[in-house]
């Protein structure tokens, strides 16, 4: 971009979709360089110096949707199903508590029957009781009517995650099967049903995925700005065997270029986004050894520790290569910690680790 400084453009307020997508393709080293250096100024800027902890408790592997690219899809006869049952549940949050851990995520196949919906508000009861109200609650389990979303809100949770996947509704049909239960606009509006409950709200997108362009994932980072989300769980697409997408494995980028592509896509979402939380997730680390300390160091500020029993969480099958290994080894964590201080960075215990960009969102309501 001749005449002006990369530092210069990404210091602007706001950025072009050309510019975005600039951006997340160049391959000038020095560009490049510059957009990781401004993520982290934004970060320290923003956020200080603290990551914070949410450990992953993976509930149930069973889902009615059928979503083309995931492992754990309706049509998959190939996986054994389980549900963690509602003690186990509440004993893992408890073990996260104890660990100074903030708060729990608990995702999960989506189920919608009553039986689901009153269990998961049982095991929110169960954890703020246990943890005298101290433990923070995120939830992923999908698209829910907007009574479900209060009654887990009024339960105790205070986030939900609910990635748009794309924010191209044209990829996003290619993505899915075409019936009700997979509309674009249903989960447009479910997001903004879980804003009007109160909760914090995240979304974000996979990246690499067959058919996705970078002016595709430009208007995702725009997306996230104009629907004013709170926090963003993104990650690559990593392809498995048994769903109709893994034909399409020979088109998509190889490991590396998929792995520095969401990199990019964190820093500029920092850059773009600033005082929003971004979760370090767990399919950077399918791709890289160390891909959930490189996003951290990217300029994410949360980190999901997977505290599932090893033998649901190998059933938890997104996508091949998941790693199984359960981060209750305080290895993970000490492993973090190190490279953390390195960078003058520390894991902030105890703490919930609110996105600041949520107050000031219920604010200017
Ligand atoms: N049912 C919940 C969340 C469970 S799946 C929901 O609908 O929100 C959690 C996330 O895993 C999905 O949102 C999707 O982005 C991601 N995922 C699924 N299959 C994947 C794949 N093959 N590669 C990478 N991420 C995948």
């Amino acid at each position: 971009m001749p005449n002006t400084s990369v530092e210069q453009i990404l210091s602007r307020p706001a950025l072009s979709k050309d510019e975005l997508a600039y951006f997340l393709t160049t391959r000038n080293k020095q560009e490049k360089h510059e957009i990781f250096l401004r993520a982290d100024k934004v970060k320290r800027q923003y956020l200080g110096n603290q990551v914070f902890l949410r450990g992953l408790i993976e509930l149930s592997n069973i889902c009615r949707k059928d979503c083309y690219y995931c492992g754990i899809r309706r049509s998959n006869e190939g996986i054994d199903r389980y549900t963690i049952d509602r003690d186990e549940a509440v004993d893992l949050a408890m073990y996260a508590w104890k660990k100074g851990f903030g708060s729990v995520v608990i995702q999960s196949g989506e189920r919608t029957d009553k039986a689901f919906v009153d269990m998961v508000t049982d095991i929110l009861q169960g954890i703020k009781q246990k943890t005298g109200n101290e433990l923070g609650i995120t939830l992923s389990c999908g698209e829910q009517s907007r009574e479900t979303y209060r009654k887990w809100f009024e339960a105790g949770a205070h986030r939900y995650l609910l990635r748009i996947e794309t924010s191209s509704e044209e990829l996003y049909h290619k993505l899915h099967p075409s019936d009700d239960i997979h509309s674009f606009k249903s989960r447009m509006e479910c997001l903004e049903s879980l804003k009007k409950s109160g909760y914090q709200v995240g979304t974000g997108v996979m990246i690499g995925l067959p058919f996705q362009t970078a002016e595709d994932l430009a208007g995702d980072l725009l997306f996230f700005r104009n629907q004013n989300i709170d926090m963003i769980g993104m990650g690559p697409y990593v392809s498995h065997p048994e769903t109709p997408f893994a034909k399409f494995s020979k088109f998509i980028l190889p490991e590396s270029e998929r792995l520095d592509l969401s990199l990019r896509m964190i820093a500029l979402a920092r850059v773009l986004l600033k005082d929003v939380n971004i979760a370090s997730g767990t399919a950077l680390q399918a791709l890289d050894r160390n891909g959930r300390i490189k996003g951290i160091l990217s300029g994410a500020n949360v980190f999901m520790p997977n505290l599932t029993p090893e033998d649901c969480a190998r059933k938890y099958l997104l996508y091949k290569d998941k790693p199984v290994m359960t981060d209750r080894a305080e290895q993970t964590i000490k492993n973090l910690e190190d490279s953390l201080a390195t960078f003058g960075q520390v894991i902030g215990y105890g703490k919930w680790g609110d996105p600041k960009h949520y107050f000031k969102r219920i604010m200017n309501n």
